[in-house]
């Protein structure tokens, strides 16, 4: 890169997806000569990647934007927010260009033509560096984009469109580069993992000289030859999620599932309209279980769905605990604009969905507690994500980074670097975390 080229500065927003979508942007914005600063002083224009998913997320989306223009003055804006430009420009009208989600070329036609690279075409050295938003030891691989459900509360679908799944031959040769760069661990993200191939009519396709149906299983299976880890996020219990656990039961997929339940009560779910029908999800885990007993599964809830009646909210408690559901998140039920759920009868009071909020955290918690309890006396793999001054920060198999605990080491002896495998006695748990002493082989 040319030191005199122009810089232009990013702020990323939103989910690990978005965060994928930046890097796209970033490498693509290197590849044809620009720079990246960090700063707004430095940068001769901005991209604010924006989430748009709930209306708080919109809000600060906004107000990202407004910082950029007060501290830089030219804006672009893209992500979730961009589908709807009017609604940015009704509180931004000076931005000098709005693209929606994965719209890289607009991006890229508003900057090559408002910030042109001035030296000489011929002359412009590329960046052959590529840069990653997370820590060199993991990385989001996104499949697909796109959803083809029609959930009530949610909106991606109209901002990013029917599912699109990409080949196992681009996916496969991302992933080997970015093994070849240092990822260890590759978490694999979509709206719909478990979806993966569909819109494909699970083509066969040449992979590694096989013959392979474009599915998840095959994707999944030919992932884990890496040699690396891989951890799967968003699966939709699905019938046959049950052909993954087999993987890793043979150790060659971590036991790892991140299963948006969202609610238990068949009633809230069909309000939800929801992929899935509970009636047979706890079969489902407790058969999953039965392949790996160890299999960790994480999940995200809304509590207080217009209409939830307090027994189906007690309903879902019960759920939570007979499903043993090993990391738990939840959000309170707000209302997104453009969603179908807006409209349905019963919305609840602010007061009733925190105090449902504080009640299913303290059950998740508790529920947290006696599981890590159970993994005292146990030893695990883990990976070092930060090196303290006198402690390792490390995360087992169990767990995802940024969402899910920590194992904390005491080390004063050896010196160690993050994304180095160690093995792990567990000593003591708390709520979330677990605490541990290496074992030197
Ligand atoms: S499955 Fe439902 S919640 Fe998830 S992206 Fe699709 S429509 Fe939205």
């Amino acid at each position: 890169m040319d030191k005199n080229s122009p810089k232009i500065g990013l702020v990323s927003l939103g989910c690990p997806k978005a965060l994928v979508d930046s890097e796209v942007l970033i490498n693509k914005l290197q590849t044809l000569g620009y720079g990246i600063s960090q700063t707004y002083d430095n940068a001769d224009a901005v991209v604010v990647n924006t989430c748009g998913f709930l209306d708080s997320a919109k809000t600060e989306s906004l107000n990202a934007i407004g910082e950029a223009l007060n501290e830089n003055g030219k804006v672009i804006v893209t992500g979730c927010l961009g589908s709807t430009p009017e609604f940015i420009r009704d509180s931004h009208p000076n931005v000098m260009a709005i693209a929606g989600p994965q719209k890289f070329n607009e991006v890229l036609d508003s900057i090559t033509e408002n910030i042109p690279i001035k030296s000489n075409p011929f002359e412009a050295k590329p960046s052959s560096s590529y840069v990653k938003l997370t820590p060199r030891h993991y990385s989001y691989l996104k499949i697909s984009e796109g959803c083809n459900h029609k959930c009530s509360f949610c909106i991606i679908p109209s901002l990013r469109g029917p599912l699109k799944s990409r080949s196992m031959a681009s996916i496969l040769s991302e992933a080997k580069s970015l093994v070849e760069r240092g990822t260890k661990e590759l978490l694999i993200i979509s709206q719909d993992t478990s979806a993966y191939g569909l819109d494909l009519k699970f083509e066969e396709t040449l992979v590694n000289g096989k013959k392979l149906k474009t599915n998840i299983y095959n994707l999944v299976n030919e992932l884990a030859s890496l040699g690396i880890w891989v951890r799967l996020h968003y699966i939709y219990p699905y019938p046959h999620v049950k052909q993954l656990i087999p993987l890793m039961d043979q150790n060659r997929v971590l036991p790892y599932l991140d299963v948006p339940f969202q609610h238990a009560h068949p009633d809230v779910l069909k309000r939800m309209a929801r992929p899935s029908n509970n009636v047979h999800d706890l079969e489902q885990i407790s058969e999953w279980r039965s392949i790996n007993p160890d299999l960790s599964i994480r999940s995200t809830f809304i509590v207080g769905f217009p209409g939830e009646t307090e027994s189906e909210f007690n309903f879902l408690l019960d759920w939570l605990e007979e499903a043993k559901i090993d990391r738990v998140g939840c959000f309170k039920y707000e209302d997104v604009s453009g969603a179908r759920s807006n409209a349905m009868e019963g919305h609840l009071h602010d007061d009733i969905i925190q105090d449902r909020y504080d009640r299913f955290m303290s059950r998740a918690q508790q529920l947290s507690e006696l599981k890590l309890k159970e993994k005292i006396g146990k030893t695990f793999t883990c990976v070092i994500d930060s090196v303290e001054q006198d402690h390792l920060i490390c995360r087992s198999i169990f767990d995802a980074p940024e969402i899910d605990g920590i194992v904390s080491v005491p080390n004063k002896q050896r010196y160690y670097r993050v994304g180095e495998h160690v093995t792990v006695k567990i000593k003591d748990s708390s709520e979330y975390d677990l605490e541990g002493e290496l074992l030197i082989s």
